[in-house]
């Protein structure tokens, strides 16, 4: 459980009318006879509950960091001279660049600046055990509309997510897309996650013709194979990240939900989707062409069907040496 924070400023109004905040330790004054299913933190906006939630002062990212994920880095690892290669590829893409982007062209979020948005993301840090990154949301993607977010920079990590993407999810979801993104840096993706995402978001052609043509050199096939395989399995770390912050496995489903469905969120039936990623899951197992298929145009996307990533997490939060161990450990 977390500690109150002193700074915070505190309500005192009669014993029986205040309850403090399982997520961010703000003392609430709330009404007498509220439902608890109704009423909401007054600085992180999460629901208000007398549940406890487990934060963790020494979290080991082994602890959760999904088998794909390791068994695809510690081949990428095996690549000879690869440190190198990553090393030389941050000197070209420096991160500053990014920086500058979003500094630039997106809102800073700080305990004035959204700041709901903020205490979530003190509730994310806090529970994992890391630095605070700093946070962005931006309008746009690449010039279209993003539902997504993203981690980036290696030495300075920080967050950005996109707007259309928080407007669609509740505030629960919410924590568990930040919780994701702080996943990747706790797991200490970040090195191999930079390079993956420019050789995802930028063709060789592109590489060719711009300052970071270099880039395009160094990068043989192999380590891009090994990179971009890498990439998605580390998504799957990341869910789990999530998982251990929200600490309810159907957060983390319905959030991949509406990142399947879009805009129709409202119309949206968490069970039905949960048994729409168990029959997809049935078929890959029994069916060739299906296993096939999916790992074709699977492999061509930056992150793994939503569908498996519900699979993927609904197992994990089952299995007794899996989130049940950390959670009552
Ligand atoms: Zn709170
Ligand atoms: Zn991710």
């Amino acid at each position: 459980m977390s500690e109150p924070n002193d700074d915070l400023p505190i309500i005192e109004p009669e014993e029986s009318d205040k309850m403090r905040c399982r997520f961010c330790g703000r003392l609430n004054k709330i009404k007498t006879h509220s439902t608890n299913a109704s009423i909401r933190c007054g600085r992180c906006r999460l629901p208000l509950s007398e549940d406890p939630h487990k934060k963790w002062t020494n979290l080991d990212p082994h602890s959760y960091i999904h088998p794909l994920d390791s068994q695809a880095l510690s081949a990428l690892k095996k690549i000879p001279g690869i440190d190198t290669i990553l090393k030389k590829l941050l000197e070209i893409f420096h991160e500053s660049s990014a920086r500058v982007l979003f500094t630039g062209n997106a809102v800073r979020v700080s305990e004035k600046q959204c700041p709901d948005l903020d205490a979530k993301l003190d509730v994310v840090c806090a529970t994992l055990g890391i630095e605070k990154p700093e946070l962005y949301v931006s309008v746009t993607a690449n010039g279209g509309l993003g539902f997504n977010a993203f981690t980036g920079g290696v030495e300075k990590p920080f967050i950005v997510i996109y707007s259309s993407l928080l407007e669609r999810l509740d505030d629960m979801e919410v924590l568990a897309v930040l919780a994701h993104e702080a996943g990747h840096i706790h797991a200490q993706h970040l090195l191999y996650k930079v390079a993956a995402d420019l050789l995802f978001f930028l063709s060789d052609i592109i590489l060719r013709g711009s300052p970071f043509a270099p880039l395009a050199e160094i990068l043989s096939l192999p380590v891009k194979v090994a990179l971009v395989t890498w990439r998605q399995k580390a998504e799957l770390s990341c869910d789990r990240a999530a998982l251990l912050v929200t600490q309810n496995e159907r957060v983390v489903a319905s959030t991949m939900m509406k990142l399947a469905g879009g805009t129709l969120a409202s119309k949206l039936d968490l069970d039905e989707f949960i048994a729409q990623a168990k029959d997809f899951d049935k078929k890959a197992a029994e069916d060739f062409l299906h296993k096939f298929w999916t790992t074709l145009i699977a492999g061509s996307m930056s992150h793994p069907f939503p569908v498996w990533r519900v699979s993927e997490i609904i197992e994990w939060a089952e299995k007794e040496d899996g989130y049940k161990r950390l959670i009552n450990g």
